[in-house]
């Protein structure tokens, strides 16, 4: 009799239950249908086509696209005692010949494979001439043309409709927009299969944004805080400030590592592997680093410059706390940004229609940054959910911003920007409006303007944040090419303003925002809605202390193998041995994740790091 799943979750996986909704997904999959899998990442994808895999006769072959993916899921695997191994470009002579006949033999249980292989005649016939359990297409947003990681090779997967049509097919995804989703059911012909939807929220993670005033020093004391010993992600926009960034956080002694696409290939390979194989190391990045890192103990992200769009900002911080644990997405939110995004759209050489669409993503991201609404609900519903209360969990939530009706402040601002011909950049403007007496005033006559000192009841410091929070909402444009002058956004949209037809709301922003300010709003405590789900939470300082014991110890097994320490156990699986401090190894084998394999393998060592022997 086959083994069934929930015997293969406890004995291979030690796991105690299924989560959301892998059950159903596995359930349909093992009798044999087809299936699209939409789940968040973290959201437990893998067991999805691991477990029918392992429940069916035959080897279940699963198609990934980048090799350090599919390295890091063998490895893990082969930690869990499962038979599973990875054909692609980089094997050793032989090694593929050995691979081979091992699948004639019925030797191999999962069988990761580059899409462009999986699709030569070759290893077509290869397949027909062994068992095949199930397909399973991960990530299998890359069909998407329109999508940021499309991939050629994935159109082509139609096939195994085609030649296989008796196999269940998997495919799997953590890209929540609908479009996407069409797009993967017809290209992959998945029209008859079921359609596994969960909610992409992504609870563990905090959602931070706040005003960029000195994005170096309040990133530091974010990490300081924080974030001392932890893994994470700086994403920037260019390369220069990747590596000046990285270069910079080396000197306040982190282990900083610069990644982007103009680093030689060989040193991007040893950057990512050093990030995956060592504890606490940052990786400070532009976009082109991410994609396939399924390093599960990322504990931040941060965002130094803005992301180009919501749904990139959401995979991006999506690389956070895959495991479940408390993790941070910070995002330090400068509106001269948005700007410099907006002027490089309008220069791009995409056409017209493509930079609309450009345009209204960004916007749509300014209005996320700019609102003062929860941040997990304004996220969710932009993907089309509807969630029910504040998140508890989120800037917006722990320190809520109060707003007050800002129209007349909002027409002062405009006005003078209007009466000086709308070419002045705000600090100018805030000069007028609070009646300075500037040369440049003087040189202009802006002192005999009707707005001059109007505007005594805010600071200069309340006064720049007005004219930000004005560009944020869409009223004015901030000129990018010269000094950051600033004209209105549109007729239509600024006139009902003056004319007092149209409200203004505006944040309430303190009189002066200091430092260390900022820094306590980062930091804010967490609180509320975030209940740990059941995941094991250190408290106390001998848990942390035999935490990082076992930290380390994980980190020597792993060294020695040459394989990331998450291979051998997750930190949720180190947090829960070291509060629970199991005295046998039948204690033991009760832990989340430490299946029969690992058991036999590492709980002896374990069991005495925990003094329980
Ligand atoms: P995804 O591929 O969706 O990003 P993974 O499959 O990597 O997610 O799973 C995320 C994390 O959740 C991993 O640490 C995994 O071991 C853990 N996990 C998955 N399913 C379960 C479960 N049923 N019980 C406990 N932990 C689980
Ligand atoms: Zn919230």
């Amino acid at each position: 009799m086959p083994p069934s799943a929930s015997d293969i979750l406890h004995r291979v996986f030690g796991f105690a239950s299924f989560r959301g909704q892998q059950e159903d997904v596995i359930a349909h999959v093992v009798t044999g249908g087809d299936a699209l899998v939409l789940m968040p990442t973290g959201g437990g994808k893998s067991l999805c086509y691991q477990i029918p895999a392992l429940c069916r006769e035959g080897m279940g072959v699963v198609v990934s696209p980048l090799i350090a993916l599919m390295r890091d899921q063998v490895e893990a695997l082969k930690q869990l005692g499962v038979r599973a191994a990875a054909l692609n470009s980089t094997l050793e002579n032989g090694e593929a010949g050995r691979i081979i006949a091992q699948m004639r033999a019925g030797e191999i249980d999962l069988l990761y494979i580059a899409p462009e292989r999986l699709v030569l005649q070759g290893t077509l016939a290869l397949l027909e001439s062994c068992k095949i359990s199930l397909f399973a297409i991960d990530e299998a947003h890359c069909v998407s043309q329109w999508g940021h990681d499309f991939r050629p090779e994935y159109l082509q997967l139609a096939i195994l409709h085609e030649r296989f049509p008796n196999i269940p097919r998997v495919a799997l995804t953590a890209t929540a927009d609908a479009p996407t989703q069409n797009e993967i059911v017809r290209q992959l012909k998945l029209g008859d299969g079921r359609v596994f939807i969960t909610s992409f929220d992504r609870p563990n993670i905090r959602y931070l944004v706040v005003p960029k005033a000195k994005p170096r020093d309040q990133l530091l004391q974010f990490l300081n805080k924080d974030h001392k010993q932890n893994s994470g992600i700086v994403y920037c926009l260019s390369r220069a400030r990747v590596e000046e960034t990285a270069e910079w956080l080396s000197r306040q002694g982190f282990t900083a590592l610069p990644y982007h696409a103009g680093l030689p290939a060989d040193k991007r390979a040893r950057h990512q592997d050093r990030f995956l194989k060592d504890e606490s190391v940052i990786i400070v990045a532009t976009i082109a680093f991410g994609m396939g890192i399924d390093k599960p103990d990322v504990r931040f992200v941060a965002h130094i410059d803005l992301p180009k769009s919501i749904e990139a900002y959401y995979q991006e911080t999506g690389r956070a706390g895959r495991d479940g644990l408390p993790s941070d997405a910070v995002l330090f939110f400068g509106i001269e940004d948005a700007s410099k995004l907006r002027s490089m759209i309008e220069s791009g050489d995409s056409d017209d229609k493509r930079k609309q669409l450009e345009r209204r993503k960004l916007d749509s991201l300014v209005g996320f940054c700019a609102s003062t609404r929860c941040r997990r609900q304004t996220l969710l519903e932009y993907f089309g959910e509807t969630p029910p209360e504040p998140c508890g969990n989120c800037d917006a939530c722990q320190n809520p911003a109060a707003s007050f009706d800002g129209t007349v402040a909002a027409q002062k601002a405009l006005s003078c920007v209007y009466r000086t011909g709308q070419r002045f950049g705000a600090a100018h403007l805030t000069d007028i409006l609070v009646g300075g007496k500037t040369d440049r005033i003087r040189q202009f006559h802006h002192d005999e303007l009707p707005t001059y000192g109007v505007g005594k009841e805010f600071s200069r410091n309340q006064w720049r944040d007005i004219f930000r929070q004005l560009v944020a909402q869409g009223l004015l444009l901030m000129d990018m090419e010269g000094y950051g002058g600033l004209r209105f956004a549109s007729d239509n949209a600024c006139r009902p303003v003056l004319r007092g037809e149209q409200s203004v709301f505006l944040r309430e922003t303190p009189a002066t925002r200091t430092t260390r300010e900022l820094r306590a709003e980062v930091s804010g405590k967490r609180r509320g809605a975030f209940s740990d789900q059941g995941l094991p939470v250190l408290d106390g300082d001998e848990d942390e202390s035999l935490f990082q014991n076992l930290r380390a110890l994980r980190l020597r097994l792993a060294k020695a193998q040459n394989v990331p320490p998450y291979v051998i156990f997750h930190d949720t699986t180190l947090i829960a041995l070291a509060k629970a401090r199991p005295k046998s190894l039948e204690e033991m084998s009760g832990i989340a994740g430490v299946g029969s394999a690992k058991l036999a393998r590492y709980g002896e060592v374990f069991l005495k790091a925990v003094g329980g022997k």
